[in-house]
């Protein structure tokens, strides 16, 4: 059946402003890094992201490589674009990245000039579109003087394949590097797109300082730290789970007796807050308003629905703040 987006999508979700820029980002965003590639149906991606669209969701992120396998999330958002979103491009804050390995030979990865362009001009084929909103450099890149990553940066932006551009997973000193050298070509840095979760701080160590000082906005991945800091695995591991999967990225050893007694704690916590955990974890990372949008990944409808409810209870009281701090650092 043909989708019609809800006409109240736009009154519940909360959105931020994007560093100093002139964009603004809902506060929690969808990946489709996992459950939108081709061993996925596409009818679950479909209701997916029609429902987050319908929830104020107007951010979609993306890399060349998701899938599995590699490029299909983008070729199935591409359909899901066509047929059911094709009247609202102007709504929509599409990214997509290059840098980590898509392809043989020298050029299929990393952060040369020849890689970024190829990769998004291949992105841009699966999508189905002209041009996306954000595009990111992936990682940094060691080999490559990061003048040419962000000068084919800058020239990405200034050829209008891409509205606005990120780093991701780029350390304090690098980001700082890459800000300076952007200033310089006159395209600056709208986002920076790194791992943030109560179960892992590292951006607290420079990053969020460099970012601030040079108005530059956030966008925090697995802030559910994939599943763990959510109601799933408090009682062991579920069959349809993603440390049930195959996926590298996450399995059932990485649920230690300590991240469990962790996540326990914090799950009575968020029940006195009348919150579920998912909402806690993605509360907290919201916090103070140093992260622009908490980016969220789903494989079904109800975790979506669960997540945006967060924004129903985004403050907190000194006493729960330490409370999470004692639990962490248990
Ligand atoms: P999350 O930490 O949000 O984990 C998502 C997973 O948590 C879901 O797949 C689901 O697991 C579970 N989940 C989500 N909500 C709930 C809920 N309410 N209740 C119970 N379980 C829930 O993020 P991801 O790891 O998926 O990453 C999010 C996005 O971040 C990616 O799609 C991508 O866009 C981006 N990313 C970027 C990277 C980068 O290098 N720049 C690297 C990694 C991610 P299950 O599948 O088991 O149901």
């Amino acid at each position: 059946m043909a989708y019609t987006p809800s006409e109240a999508r736009y009154e519940e979700m909360v959105y931020n402003r994007c560093g100093r820029s002139g964009l603004k980002l809902p506060a929690i965003s969808l990946g489709l890094w996992h459950n939108f590639g081709g061993v996925t149906t596409l009818e679950n991606a479909r209701n997916m992201v029609m429902r987050a669209f319908d929830l104020g969701i107007t951010h979609f992120d993306l890399a060349n490589n998701y899938g599995p396998p590699p490029g299909s999330a983008e070729e199935n958002f591409g359909r899901i674009l066509q047929q059911d979103l094709k009247g609202y491009r102007d709504e929509l804050i599409i990214s997509s990245k290059a840098g980590y390995y898509m392809w043989p030979g020298p050029y299929g990865e990393w952060g040369s000039r020849k890689n970024l362009i190829s990769s998004l001009d291949q992105s841009l084929k699966r999508l189905g579109l002209d041009y996306v909103d954000i595009f990111y450099s992936h990682r940094f890149d060691p080999n490559t003087p990061l003048e040419e990553t962000m000068m084919a940066l800058d020239h990405i932006v200034r050829s209008g394949k891409a509205l606005y551009i990120g780093i991701s997973n780029y350390t304090a000193e690098q980001t700082a590097e890459a800000i300076s050298i952007l200033k310089s070509l006159g395209t600056p840095l709208l986002i920076h797109q790194p791992s943030y979760s109560m179960l892992n701080r590292w951006i607290e160590n420079g990053l969020q300082d460099v970012l601030e000082e040079n108005g530059v906005g956030s966008i925090a991945f697995t802030p559910l730290q994939q599943g763990m800091l959510t109601n799933k695995y408090l009682n062991g591991v579920p069959e349809d789970s993603r440390a049930a999967s195959s996926s590298v990225f996450l399995n059932s050893h990485d649920i230690t007796p300590e991240v469990l007694r962790k996540i326990r704690a914090l799950n009575q916590l968020a029940a006195a807050r009348g919150q579920s955990l998912a909402q806690l974890a993605l509360a907290w990372a919201l916090r103070g308003g140093k992260v622009t949008s908490a980016l969220i990944g789903a494989s079904r409808v109800s975790q979506i629905e669960d997540n945006v409810a967060a924004l129903k209870n985004l403050e907190f009281s000194s006493e729960e703040l330490d409370r999470i701090e004692t639990i962490l650092k248990t």
